[in-house]
């Protein structure tokens, strides 16, 4: 096996910074492509928890005027991830998240500040760090969707370009006027360059000139492909079919393993399956709900937002308590779900118990102590909650639509009669087929020992990085020093 180098670009990283599962992939992508000849640096900005976690650091590179200051490319280790870390006080040493500010309203100036992300990522990818020339650029997301397009008008060497996509709802489109703000040539701005609708597309341009497109799950693949999924993409994607493959990803196995997981009052694995109980009596006593062994207990970990079909689930909720379900929740996002939960908690106490915020404890203990793990998404590209719940043993009731589609075997006759089944899938993505979804698993619940198999086969499923970054090696291999001109 050759080996290769590649340098990831991402806005977010696992554990330092993470708003979302982009930050889960960039972190554990490059552990998993070293059993696979890749070696892999990752660039992310630096904002101050990132410099903060850099445990030794040295500058590779300064640049004196970085889109409007002066910044370093430090190179150095944190959280035991080898780091290129952008530090440019300018553009990223605020406080509040990666793309807003405390008051949650995005950044006025993110297309410079994700535009420079991108501009440090292809003159890393041209060389000029010395010792560091990698044979590919991976850029996630439209945060890093300029990479490619900088690599591809520039000059010099220049490696082979992959572009993933981990959701295409956000495609980072600013106006028309910053073309030569951002130095893109005036020859960038067209169908074939970075013009999307009358602005400039960060994803749009990653998607037109990386050499390769990923997206982060096979049926996801094929969605972004349609008009209804395309999201004004789709005719783009479709002329680059050929390029456009989808990986699932991966959950890391080392902070989500049942056996070892310290958050949980109990651990377990699959020759104990029935220690979940008392994750499970846990469960109910940490949020209100009352201590019955019997009354199926569903979970949810979820952004609060329309596309996670929360809204779906309040209506199916009157469903889900008539069959004698109980509901722990644990979500932050749109106010007017926020509010629906609580009342739904207030209205139903003992039945319905939810925690509002972000709490990483509390979601281990969801998946240790739920009997099954609701995911009504109306689109998911892969999503990663359903991953943690197969190997916790909690049941997903999952719709079906991307990376849900692709990673839960549905409890049908057929599949338990031949003893594969590891979750629900329900379709279309609406209050009915949820119902429906929901009264099917209470019926399996009540059959004990076909439950159990079923938990059995899920805690089975290989939902770790070593099939993914098996994947992803074999699509570098496939541009590697393609493009090089130098
Ligand atoms: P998305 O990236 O669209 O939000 P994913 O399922 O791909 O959805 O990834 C969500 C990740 O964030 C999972 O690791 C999940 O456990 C975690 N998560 C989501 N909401 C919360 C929360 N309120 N508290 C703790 N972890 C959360």
């Amino acid at each position: 096996m050759t080996a290769l180098t590649a340098l990831s670009v991402a806005s977010e990283i696992y554990p330092l910074v993470k708003t979302g599962g982009l930050a889960d992939v960039a972190g554990a992508l490059p552990g998993a492509l070293a059993a696979h000849g890749v070696s892999m640096r990752s660039l992310v900005p630096g904002y101050p928890a990132v410099l903060r976690a850099l445990s030794v650091s040295e500058e590779a590179h300064r640049f004196a005027d970085l889109f409007g200051g002066p910044a370093r490319v430090l190179v150095g280790e944190g959280a035991g991830l080898l780091l290129f870390v952008l530090d440019a006080p300018h553009l990223y040493e605020r406080p509040g998240g990666p793309y807003a500010g405390p008051d949650g309203t995005d950044w006025p100036d993110n297309a410079r500040r994700f535009a420079a992300l991108g501009w440090v990522a292809a003159e890393l990818g041209r060389g000029v760090v010395p010792g560091f020339a990698p044979d590919l650029v991976h850029a996630h997301d439209w945060q890093a969707g300029l990479a490619p397009a900088y690599l591809h008008y520039g000059q010099e060497r220049r490696p082979g370009t992959v572009m993933t996509v981990h959701n295409l709802a956000f495609q980072g489109q600013f106006p028309a006027y910053l073309l030569g703000t951002l130095r893109l040539p005036p020859a960038s701005y067209g169908v074939d360059g970075v013009e999307y609708y009358g602005a400039i597309g960060f994803l749009k341009a990653g998607l037109r000139l990386a050499d390769r497109i990923s997206t982060v799950s096979p049926t996801y693949a094929d969605e972004i492909c349609t008009p209804a999924g395309g999201m004004g993409l789709g005719g783009l994607l479709r002329t680059r079919a050929g390029a456009l493959t989808g990986i699932l990803n991966g959950i890391d196995e080392a902070v989500w393993n049942p056996a070892t997981d310290p958050h949980l009052a109990r651990t377990f694995d699959a020759a104990d399956i029935a220690a979940r109980a008392v994750n499970k009596a846990t469960l109910q006593a940490r949020l209100g709900l009352v201590a019955d062994a019997e009354a199926p207990l569903f979970g949810v970990i979820s952004r609060l937002a329309w596309q996670k079909g929360m809204d779906l689930l309040l209506d199916a909720l009157p469903t889900l308590l008539a069959e004698g379900g109980q509901l722990a929740l644990l979500g932050a996002g749109e106010p007017n779900l926020e509010h629906g939960f609580r009342a739904a908690a207030l209205a139903h106490p003992g039945r319905v118990g939810i925690g509002v915020g972000y709490d990483e404890p509390l979601a281990h203990l969801i998946q240790g102590g739920s009997d099954a793990l609701l995911v009504p998404s109306r689109f998911e590209p892969c999503g990663l909650t359903q991953l943690c719940a197969l190997r916790y043993g909690a049941l997903p009731v999952v719709a079906r639509v991307g990376g849900l589609a692709d990673t839960v075997i549905d409890a049908n006759e057929m599949a338990l009669a031949a003893g594969v089944a590891t979750g629900f899938q329900f379709a279309p993505v609406t209050r009915e087929a949820l119902e429906a979804a929901i009264r099917r698993a209470v019926r399996l619940w009540q059959d004990r020992a076909a439950w159990r198999l079923a938990q059995r086969n899920a805690m089975a499923t290989e939902v770790g990085w070593e099939r993914p970054a098996g994947r992803y090696a074999g699509l570098y291999a496939t541009i590697s020093n393609r493009n090089r001109r130098a």
